[in-house]
């Protein structure tokens, strides 16, 4: 069975930075599907200007008829800090023979250790890392010693295994933020192709990034 890819994001909105990185993964990495996971309620940063509700329509907006793509509601279900570590858990539960491959940016990467039981993920899933521009891999620390201890250069590692492994994929580098998309629009300009239409219509209809000034 081909291995899960779960992508988990505040999406705060979802952008095409997301969809190619998911995109190139499922194809690259023969994924059997990217599972997009909005979080709820993220604990390591400022509450989301759009409510966890929104950016969850976003986010089925975006993947919308797209094969292979597929939303999973269940951290804006959840009550509480939505802690990765949780879901995976969740999802080992109901895959238990299944490859789990979580997909994150090298930023995301780099912040790992602070994340909620961060050192467990390894144990239900693996860690696929997508290349972002700007970032380099650790080679010192943490995280430097993890990659030497778990780092694997072969993509074959994440179909023959369920977890445990950390695969770096470089992906085709689209320097767009959410960050970046939130000032844009505020500053009253249209985001056109940095996200699907069907997003831009969310945004537009709703006001959501619109600034209050
Ligand atoms: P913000 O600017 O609000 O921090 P973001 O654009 O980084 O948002 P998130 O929802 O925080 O988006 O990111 C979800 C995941 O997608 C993270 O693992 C992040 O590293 C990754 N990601 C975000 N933008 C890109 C991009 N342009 N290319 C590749 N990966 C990305």
């Amino acid at each position: 069975m081909m291995p899960i890819g779960i992508f988990g994001g505040t999406f705060d909105p979802i952008h095409f930075g997301h969809m190619r990185t998911a995109f190139e993964m499922l194809q690259a990495l023969r994924l059997a599907e990217v599972r997009f996971i909005p979080a709820g309620a993220p604990p390591l940063r400022d509450s989301p200007l759009a409510d966890a509700r929104l950016r969850l329509a976003m986010v089925r907006a975006a993947i919308d008829g797209q094969a292979g793509f597929v939303v999973d509601d269940r951290e804006v279900r959840r009550e509480g800090p939505s802690y990765t570590v949780l879901t995976l858990a969740e999802l080992r539960r109901e895959h238990s023979d299944r490859s789990l491959c979580l997909i994150v940016g090298m930023d995301a990467f780099l912040g790992l250790p602070k994340w909620h039981q961060w050192r467990e993920l390894l144990e239900l899933a693996h860690l696929v890392v997508a290349h972002r521009p700007g970032w380099r891999a650790p080679s010192m620390g943490p995280l430097g010693e993890l990659l030497v201890d778990r780092g694997t250069g072969r993509s074959g590692d994440l179909h023959e295994r369920r977890a445990g492994c950390i695969y770096i994929h470089a992906v085709t580098q689209l320097e767009i933020s959410s960050t970046e998309v939130r000032k844009l629009i505020a500053a009253g300009r249209d985001p056109r192709y940095l996200m699907p239409d069907g997003v831009r219509e969310i945004i537009e209809q709703t006001g959501c990034y619109r600034s209050k000034r």
